[in-house]
């Protein structure tokens, strides 16, 4: 599955609110940051009325003749599981206070899928054309010899990263938070994306007689949507892709500055 320029990927997008014509379903009003008031809420940031606290359970499956111990909510439903993959339930309904560290599982999920603005939830780019993407230490990692989109062998402008795209108008508002938040960032395009795995949270059965409550076992682990046999115990949080082609903003390969070990990225 890949995704080029605005094109939707069709993964879905799950819960939306109820948001009235003309106004994109869980685009949230903008509010004012701090004392200066200036930087908007970016749609991807989870707000606090969002948070959703069902219990987890381990369950058997017996399909496929073999026992294989599963995560699910303990009130199960067939739209919780993302390409057989158990998503964190969270609303999106705007409400409550903005999370500042704290990304919205449904929403960050659409903007990589639908490759939509982590800032204004609108598309990233124009169909077809390369897409805006600031690449930040924390949430880039660079990868060398991965295959071109097109199936070449790659020439190192590659890498993975769990932060969605970011449309060129909302470039300014967002590198103003990099500062904020500790983190340098580059502003790069990537000819194409894709999905390739998943971060959160890994669990494994409890002990004996109590195999059905999950113990947390890893906060934040990266999971490959290839590595099948630990989908039964992953609760995702993220989606994450795997940007090919990407050229720093000015020409050139620029995957390198951000992806380089305790390397430090300048842009800000
Ligand atoms: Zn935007």
């Amino acid at each position: 599955m890949r995704a080029s320029g605005a094109a939707s990927s069709g993964a879905s997008s799950g819960a939306s609110s109820g948001a009235g014509p003309g106004l994109r379903a869980g685009v949230i009003p903008l509010a004012a940051f701090g004392d200066g008031g200036e930087i908007p809420v970016p749609y991807v940031i989870a707000r606090s009325g969002e948070l959703v606290n069902d219990p987890l359970l381990f369950a058997m499956d017996w399909s496929r003749r073999r026992e294989v111990l599963y995560l699910t909510y303990a009130s199960r439903r067939a739209a919780d599981w993302v390409g057989g993959i158990l998503r964190a339930r969270v609303l999106d309904s705007g409400v409550g206070d903005p999370l500042w560290r704290q990304v919205n599982t449904v929403r960050q999920w659409r903007c990589m899928s639908e490759l939509l603005c982590q800032v204004c939830g609108l598309p990233a780019a124009e169909p077809g054309e390369p897409i805006p993407w600031i690449l930040t230490e924390t949430a880039f990692h660079g990868l060398a010899g991965v295959p071109d989109a097109d199936g070449g062998a790659g020439n190192g402008d590659a890498g993975d990263t769990n932060q969605p795209p970011t449309c060129r108008r909302c470039i300014p508002s967002a590198l103003a938070f990099c500062p904020r938040l500790g983190v340098s960032a580059e502003v790069v395009t990537a000819g194409s994306a894709e999905p390739v795995a998943v971060l959160g949270e890994l669990f494994q059965p409890g002990e004996g007689a109590g195999w059905r409550w999950p113990v947390s076992v890893g906060h934040n682990v990266y999971i490959g949507l290839d590595e099948f046999a630990r989908h039964p115990r992953v609760l995702a949080t993220q989606l994450v892709m795997r940007l090919h082609d990407i050229r720093r903003e000015g020409g050139g390969a620029g995957a390198g500055e951000v992806a380089g070990a305790g390397s430090s990225a300048g842009v800000s």
